[in-house]
């Protein structure tokens, strides 16, 4: 018996360790995918060896559970196009949620006589897994394009304010009571605490959705780490402790690339409203088009060019082409840059793992502080399927959802070329006016087959 203690609590060691370097690991893009098998292996280790657990019950359903819960998301993983990842991701937030709320209601149901502290912990594991587990839910049905991207109503944060001070209440009485609470009291908790989850999440839209889906990483990774004090389980703590943390410091870099507190995110209801409708007045000035050839021309024969990736090169899969485009210039001694905003694409670092993948050099990617500097003496910026990250109503008009949000300066630069498919509007759903100012030229169609175009029309030069 105590062997199988002893072997178990060593596992849950190693296993800790293995999450904290594949975390380690996964801050560069060079190391990243290595950090996710580390991290892997380590959840596998603690998985398995936790059947060693003396008297353990249920092993088949477990074993069914586990076959539920591994094989569609198996099945998953390996047909979700990298687009999609983000959905993804707040599906397995929710999920992640979701099981750390079950696990709260078994113990309470059970009416297991815990300490006060436990009995605590257990019901704040209970309210923040039941609210990441619904607005994750939320978060993914708008990401996937399922619902509007934000549902507002007269009056939505007072009963928000008011259903969650009921959810509270209505905790702090499952605590009081202890074990000889009712499981209808119970129940109706969780189910406020879901309902709440669902309307927090309604209003957020605008570019604000990077900062949700963080936080509500964060917040599952707490759930389970409050499960685990109420089980016992050292793996659990850990890893949640350490989703949580992660989650914490990607949830506030995220808010602070929107240039907003957190708060303002969750409770403003700004940035709800997409389209013309938020934008203030219209956009003046008429849209230019260019061909390969003459975009060619320009970069060709420019000092500086700086490149700004954004969703649609990972919807067209172009960086491959971008790259090779790129090392065409640099040969013909042309200064080549990339800038990358923190919330360009679907997720965090999404411009990042896509550059790398193509095998772009670290040292000529810039972000945001660096290279808003140098727009003024860069000769030609291409824009390839970006949008919201280089909108300059984020910095002039104040009716804007994205006002105040930091952007890439591509509009200060000498020439700007933007290669996108037509006038699709970006994740916002607002209009841009970078596409019609006097030094922009629209280079429309896919932006791989662009980025193929303007290498041939440079390699013919
Ligand atoms: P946007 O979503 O603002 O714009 C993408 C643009 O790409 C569209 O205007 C679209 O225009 C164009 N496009 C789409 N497909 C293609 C294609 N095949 N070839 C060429 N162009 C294409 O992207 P950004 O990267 O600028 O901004 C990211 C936005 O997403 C921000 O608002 C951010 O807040 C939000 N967001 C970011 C997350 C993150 O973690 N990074 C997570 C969730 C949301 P057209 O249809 O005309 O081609």
């Amino acid at each position: 018996m105590t062997w199988q203690i002893l072997l178990i609590e060593s596992v849950y060691f190693l296993a800790a360790a293995l999450f904290i370097l594949g975390l380690k690991k996964m801050s560069s893009p060079v190391t990243a995918r290595g950090g996710i098998i580390w991290a892997g292996v380590g959840m596998t280790l603690a998985t398995l060896i936790t059947f060693l657990t003396p008297n353990l019950g249920n092993v088949g359903l477990i074993i069914i559970a586990i076959m539920i819960g591994a094989l569609p998301a198996w099945w998953l993983a390996l047909r979700v196009a990298m687009t999609d990842m983000p959905q993804m991701i707040a599906l397995y937030n929710g999920m992640g949620g979701g099981a750390a709320a079950s696990i709260a209601a078994v113990e309470l149901i059970k009416g297991s006589s815990h300490s006060l502290t436990v009995q605590t912990l257990a019901v704040l594991g209970a309210l923040i897994g039941s609210i990441s587990f619904s607005g994750s839910i939320i978060a993914f049905a708008k990401l996937q394009g399922l619902m509007k991207r934000s549902v507002i109503f007269s009056n939505q944060q007072i009963l928000n304010l008011i259903l969650f001070l009921v959810t509270l209440g209505l905790g702090a009485y499952v605590i009081y009571l202890g074990s000889s609470a009712s499981i209808t009291l119970i129940m109706v908790f969780f189910g406020v605490a879901l309902v709440f989850g669902i309307l927090m999440t309604l209003p957020i839209g605008g570019a604000d959705m990077p900062v949700v889906i963080s936080l509500y990483n964060a917040l599952t990774g707490l759930a389970v780490a409050f499960e685990g004090f109420v089980l016992g389980n050292a793996a659990m703590i850990i890893a949640g402790t350490v989703v949580g943390s992660a989650g914490t410091l990607l949830t506030q870099l995220m808010a602070r690339a929107m240039n907003r507190p957190v708060s303002n995110v969750l409770f403003s209801g700004f940035g709800a409203k997409g389209g013309q409708e938020a934008t203030g007045d219209s956009v003046e000035g008429n849209l230019k088009p260019i061909d390969a050839t003459d975009a060619a021309i320009m970069m060709a024969y420019a000092e500086q060019v700086v490149i700004i990736p954004g969703y649609g090169m990972a919807v067209a899969q172009a960086q491959h082409k971008v790259w090779e485009l790129t090392k065409t210039l640099i040969d013909r001694g042309v200064r080549v840059k990339f800038a990358i905003h923190p919330v360009a694409g679907r997720m965090p670092g999404h411009m990042n793992v896509l550059l790398a993948e193509a095998g772009v050099p670290y040292d000529i990617i810039s972000d945001l502080e660096e290279i808003n500097e140098e727009f003024e003496q860069t000769d030609v910026t291409i824009v390839i399927g970006a949008n919201d990250v280089v909108n300059p109503a984020a910095r002039k008009n104040p009716e804007s959802p994205i006002y105040g949000m930091p952007i890439l300066n591509a509009d200060k630069s000498k020439n700007i070329v933007v290669i996108k498919r037509g006038r699709g509007t970006g994740f916002s759903g607002i209009e841009n006016d970078l596409f019609y100012a006097d030094n922009t030229r629209m280079l429309y169609g896919d932006g791989q087959k662009m980025a193929a175009e303007l290498l041939q029309a440079v390699e013919e030069l």
